[in-house]
């Protein structure tokens, strides 16, 4: 027999032994009263006792913690395993919870968080770019997948917000725009000439729909006669206006291989239609392609340019 079951029995025998005594000596109905009386005393010195209790817990606070924190490292598997099963088994129910509080509590808690931010903004600010630009360089494939998986559930809407970011922020967009030429060089054309070649149909739509516009946009604002055009070419010399090449060496096309076609000037009209312009021959002006694209949308009158050919 080994010493550790010599003790055990010893104990054992010890308790016996002490209950056997006490049955002796105190009946049953003390032992009630006994506890009755411990109770009662309990009761009328709860708030002396949780006093105590809670300086003593104030004055041992790290013996406290530290128990706490040994006894928790001790079980972490089985309590992760433990919350996770009963996250699982309670899921939907949870989840029903804490929307439903936050359904009920909506204003506040925005109110909350605007007053925090306001409170903390540059601060916030600041944290939010620099994490938020380090997840993004660390997640660009995701980011990607993500956005066209969204894109492709609901282009329109995408397309729509696009726009309307764009509309309300014309110099951020100009300013992307160039860095991304800058660091991408040729490849906006490339692109762009890609995208023509694959979509042939397209592209004959959008010059429809454009002729059909400028034609409607014409009948609205005058028009004039191959008369007319004839004789303003042959009163400014038959010369681009604003850089003074003569018509049979001016650029007319932009072809896409090969030299461009020459030999003809565009009709520029001098204020643009689209600022109020008319489409009469007073408003016209012969300029050759490339001036006319450099030109593009604005205001300018070369008739009276100092680069102006015309013949007075
Ligand atoms: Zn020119």
């Amino acid at each position: 027999m080994s010493t550790a079951n010599v003790s055990l029995n010893l104990a054992d025998i010890r308790a016996r032994s002490y209950a056997w005594e006490l049955s002796r000596y105190v009946t049953q109905e003390q032992i009630e009263k006994h506890r009755a009386e411990a109770r009662a005393w309990y009761a009328a010195n709860k708030e002396r006792h949780r006093a105590k209790a809670k300086i003593w817990a104030e004055a041992n606070r790290e013996k406290i913690l530290a128990a706490q924190r040994k006894s928790y490292n001790a079980h972490i598997e089985a309590r992760r395993a433990q919350s996770k099963k009963y996250y699982e088994a309670n899921r939907d129910d949870k989840l029903a919870k804490s929307k439903a509080h936050y359904e009920a509590n909506r204003e506040k808690r925005l109110a909350q968080c605007k007053a925090r931010y306001e409170a903390n903004r540059d601060e916030i600010r600041d944290k939010v770019r620099v994490t938020g630009a380090k997840w993004r360089a660390a997640n660009r494939e995701k980011i990607a997948t993500y956005d066209a998986k969204r894109y492709a559930q609901n282009p329109d809407k995408i397309n729509a917000w696009s726009k309307r970011w764009k509309d309300a922020n014309p110099g951020k967009v100009k300013a992307r725009n160039a860095r991304w030429d800058a660091d991408n060089p040729g490849r906006r054309a490339a692109l762009r000439n890609a995208w023509m070649a694959a979509n042939p149909e397209r592209v004959a739509l959008h010059a429809a729909r454009h002729s059909a516009k400028r034609r409607s946009l014409l009948a609205d604002v005058g028009t004039f006669s191959i008369r007319e055009w004839k004789a303003l070419l042959a009163a400014t010399g038959h010369k681009c206006l604003c850089c003074g090449v003569s018509e049979s060496e001016a650029i007319f096309s932009f072809p896409k291989k090969g030299a461009p076609r020459v030999g003809r000037l565009t009709k520029d009209h001098i204020i643009p239609i689209t600022q109020g312009g008319t489409g009469t021959i007073d408003n016209i002006q012969p300029l050759c392609l490339p001036c006319n694209q450099r030109k593009s949308n604005r205001h300018i009158d070369y008739r009276t340019h100092p680069r102006s050919s015309i013949r007075r």
